[in-house]
């Protein structure tokens, strides 16, 4: 592969054209295992971020494709409807707590964001009030568009780069409560001063229930997000969750939501949704934010993206729902957080290492200082491992089909290179 091709021309995620750090030619890809062109096979223990729950060149989404492309590859969404894309947002529909009952396809995560947030604003504005203010948290992350990352945490990220044209949204302070610790009462009172003092102005609150992720990958108590819920409810803000990290299994309940036992006004899914083979995601919403939207001036929800629907994304995902519908994903993503419980531990009696943390198939390693990124990459992939750290956070999410055995290599890869 033309690696300097790519380094001059070709950018990457948050990558620098003054400073390219070289990048790794992967050939192919199968179960967990990546191929690089040296003839190397590493272990990928990100998932292609999140996404590739069911290992890579699965056989049952590789024949979904390949059906759906030769029927029709796509087709417009306006006017038009078709069986993947009905048969998944059934699916969608019976998944997810029940009083989602309507979903809008998108096309990748901050996508599904914005639309959240659009729903959310027309609610308002059919109900004839001027709501221009969201509530969040510190440490969210909800993409790159710029109304998602208007939510995302200002300080914690490039973002506060574009502090001043990004509209001014509200932050409370993020939960502090460590999952599995004894609840505090104290842990809402910010959110919950913030919510009161902007009562009239706030559309709705949006939340990565239970894992904040690419803000600093935080797992919180389930109460936070109770209480949450309990004040949205008194005050009629609506709760937008932001399932696209932790949704479809990844900490051990199919949607995190069910953790705290609430179901939000507005869900958001995407990377896993076609077990990472296309981009694809979805925003559900309640009949009655759905119903009032629509019963306001525009008389409709104002998006359509010309890929709406992708009815091969569409194909893949339905395989992929029903790879999770068949129910192993439960008995994997214990057996990792079983086997994380026992070998996280470890490496936490490292001096650089500030704290470990796991929950369902996410394992964590939080460090006093930032890493080399160059360097730890390097020591990863001779260690046959692929995982990709960033800041301080070294951590791993592997496909929910790892194996014992190689879930150990990524993990003894991680104390190995810490040390
Ligand atoms: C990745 C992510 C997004 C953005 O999704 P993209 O597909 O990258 O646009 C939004 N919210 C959360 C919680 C995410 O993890």
């Amino acid at each position: 592969m033309d690696l300097e091709f790519d380094q001059q021309h070709v950018w990457h995620p948050y990558t620098s054209t003054l400073n390219p750090l070289p990048c790794y030619p992967v050939e192919s890809a199968d179960g967990v295992y990546l191929q690089l062109e040296n003839g190397r096979k590493v272990i990928d223990g990100m998932s292609s971020w999140w996404s590739t729950i069911h290992g890579y060149n699965h056989p049952a989404l590789n024949q979904a494709a390949k059906a759906q492309i030769d029927k029709m590859s796509h087709v417009m969404f306006g006017g038009i409807t078709h069986q993947p894309a009905v048969d998944l947002c059934k699916k969608l529909v019976d998944m997810t707590p029940a009083p989602l009952q309507h979903v809008f396809l998108a096309d990748s995560g901050s996508v599904a964001v914005e639309v959240s947030l659009k729903m959310a604003l027309q609610y308002w504005h059919a109900k004839g009030e001027r709501r221009p203010k969201f509530l969040t948290v510190k440490h969210g992350y909800h993409g790159d568009t710029f109304a998602a990352m208007s939510v995302t945490d200002p300080d914690n990220s490039m973002h506060s780069l574009y502090k001043g044209f990004l509209p001014e949204h509200i932050f409370a302070q993020s939960p502090q409560c460590r999952f599995d610790a004894e609840w505090n009462e104290e842990d809402i009172q910010d959110f919950k001063n913030k919510l009161e003092a902007n009562q009239n102005e706030i559309a709705a609150v949006i939340i990565e229930p239970i894992v904040q992720g690419a803000g600093g990958m935080r797992i919180y108590h389930p109460t936070f997000l109770k209480r949450v819920r309990e004040l949205c409810d008194q005050s009629g803000i609506l709760l937008i969750a932001d399932e696209i990290a932790t949704g479809f299994g990844r900490t051990g309940k199919l949607f995190a939501c069910e953790h705290a036992g609430i179901s939000p006004d507005i869900m958001c899914v995407g990377k896993a949704l076609t077990g990472g083979y296309m981009t694809l995601s979805a925003t559900l919403t309640t009949k009655h934010v759905a119903d009032t939207v629509c019963g306001g001036e525009a008389g409709c929800f104002m998006h359509g993206p010309t890929f709406m629907g992708n009815p091969l994304a569409c194909a893949v995902a339905n395989a992929s729902l029903e790879l999770l519908l068949q129910g192993q994903w439960q008995q994997q993503v214990t057996n990792i957080e079983k086997q994380l419980a026992r070998e996280l531990p470890e490496i936490a009696k490292l001096k650089k290492v500030k704290d470990v943390r796991w929950l369902g198939a996410i394992g964590v390693v939080e460090l006093f200082e930032p890493v080399d990124m160059a360097k730890i990459q390097k020591d990863f992939v001779d260690n046959g491992v692929w995982i990709r750290p960033f800041g301080t956070l070294v951590y791993i999410m592997p496909p929910f089909i790892i194996k014992p055995q190689e879930l150990s290599r990524l993990t003894s890869a991680m104390l190995r290179t810490l040390q």
